[in-house]
């Protein structure tokens, strides 16, 4: 392994995917706690959470920081639908929403076998406009990142919601605390990410990988890696299948068999990231009380 003050190799692979003369960038500070980015191309622009704060904040090249939306019901994980539409997780409300192009917001899921969600995290819209979201408990455990109440589910569950139908399937229950999730280049596997040792050091801090059946369910789950600083939050994929993820250190970075190939180091605690610019080849971290970015040269599987 070769350390760096940026970069950790931990694979020689690793040299393919950054740019050793690129340095991390803080295009923001100020936030409790910075979650869901989410890069919009054809606006120039990235969204990104401020969940504490009740905020969802957005970062132009041109025309730096603002408030894009305040109160948020205390989002956290943002994605976009094949439409470019937001879809959004909210703890406060304990649902998903998609807001509309023209402003508007649909309430997409806030219940399941008739008792509300917990706080949905993390969300991920697959090609064919299937939503897929976790649902953990941390935004019901205080006041902090949302309203303290108890769980109504017994369990805490990933789901799909049928783009026709509008049902909601859980197509996984037996996680710890399932939290950022992403899918690889071509769709067959998803990969989710399980903090469950946030707040237990003996719980799993591990990304699992599945094997998505016919676009509607997953099956062969196993662990596909560990998290050795931290925990895993959110999760991307690069257009190589790569995995990227936020942990305590940093962002690290496996291939597609689960090796560790290195890792970004970061000054706070990541909690997810998203490749974003033009070409999708700047990674924006959202880490504790900042926003990041870093060029690399790797790009991001996730359209748009
Ligand atoms: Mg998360």
């Amino acid at each position: 392994m070769t350390t760096g003050s940026l970069y950790e190799i931990h694979d020689r692979r690793f040299g393919n995917l950054i740019v050793g003369s690129a340095r991390l960038e803080e295009l923001h500070s100020g936030c409790r706690w910075a979650e869901g980015p989410v890069w919009f191309n054809d606006a120039n622009q990235l969204l990104w959470s401020d969940i504490p704060n009740q905020r969802i904040m957005r970062w132009t090249p041109e025309g730096g920081v603002s408030v894009y939306r305040q109160p948020s019901n205390f989002s956290n994980g943002h994605t976009r639908d094949r439409q470019g539409r937001l879809v959004s997780c909210e703890h406060g409300t304990r649902r998903v929403t998609r807001t509309e192009i023209d402003g508007s917001v649909t309430v997409l899921a806030d219940s399941f076998e008739g008792k509300r969600l917990n706080s949905p995290n993390d969300v991920i819209v697959r090609s064919d406009g299937s939503v897929w979201f976790t649902d953990p408990t941390y935004g019901i455990l205080s006041d902090y990142e949302g309203y303290r109440s108890e769980p109504e589910q017994k369990t805490r569950n990933v789901y799909r919601l049928d783009p026709e139908s509008r049902e909601l399937t859980a197509v996984v229950t037996d996680f710890n605390q399932p939290n950022g999730l992403a899918f690889s280049p071509d769709e067959t596997t998803l990969y989710i990410a399980d903090s469950g040792a946030s707040h237990d050091a003996t719980l799993p801090r591990h990304i699992r990988a599945f094997d998505v059946v016919d676009g509607l369910s997953l099956a062969r789950g196993r662990v596909f890696a560990l998290i050795d600083k931290g925990i895993p939050d959110g999760i991307r994929t690069d257009i190589a299948g790569n995995l990227w993820s936020s942990a305590a250190d940093g962002v690290q970075c496996f291939a597609p068999d689960g090796t560790l190939l290195g890792k970004i180091l970061v000054p706070q605690t990541v909690a997810n990231l998203t490749f974003g610019g033009p070409r999708r080849n700047r990674l924006f971290i959202a880490a504790t009380n900042s926003l990041y970015s870093i060029y690399v040269t790797a790009k991001g599987a996730q359209v748009p």
